[in-house]
């Protein structure tokens, strides 16, 4: 597909088809909450390759199965409107201590599988677009992953 604009819930939509088959591989469930109204400042790609970034993770964090949430709302931050986007799992959690380095090019706690640089890239993609990315674990519970991105102006 080419770059026209698509809403950004759109984009979120065409996330699950590429991760549909490593969710029908374990006992995951999906479900979607998307009520955003703004057009969010960052290019379809971009937006894709953060979400299939934190989707994968969210599947691998779940090997025994469980649920896996995608939001997004209309927020404003620090007067700005824009995209508040998430995505949640119910898998294993993070010690606060892994928490902190998961942003670090190279972190991995998969032994021999992980190359550590997908939450980095992330990181940098959503940082370049004047958004925020953020954490909340819960070990043995689940994690959740929140993005914000401002909102697409013609006049920037
Ligand atoms: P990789 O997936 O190659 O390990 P990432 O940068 O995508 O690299 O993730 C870094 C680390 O962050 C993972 O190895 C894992 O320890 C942790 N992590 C990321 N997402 C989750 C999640 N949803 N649940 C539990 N741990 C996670
Ligand atoms: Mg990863």
């Amino acid at each position: 597909g080419g770059e026209e604009a698509s809403s950004t819930d759109e984009v979120v939509r065409d996330c699950l088809p590429l991760v549909r088959h490593l969710i029908r591989k374990q006992q995951i469930s999906v479900r979607e909450d998307l009520h955003a109204e703004t057009l969010a400042a960052i290019s379809r790609t971009a937006l894709q390759q953060v979400l299939v970034n934190l989707i994968v993770n969210a599947i691998q964090a779940m090997p025994n199965g469980g649920e896996l949430v995608l939001t997004s709302e209309d927020q404003v931050q620090e007067g700005r409107n824009g995209v508040l986007l998430s995505v949640a799992d119910t898998g294993t959690g993070m010690d606060p201590e892994v928490a902190s380095r998961i942003f670090d090019p190279f972190f991995t706690t998969k032994k021999g599988t992980g190359t550590g640089l997908g939450l980095s890239i992330s990181h940098m993609i959503v940082t370049e677009a004047e958004g925020t990315i953020k954490v909340r674990s819960t070990p043995d519970a689940g994690t959740v992953f929140s993005i914000w991105l401002p909102e697409f102006s013609a006049f920037d």
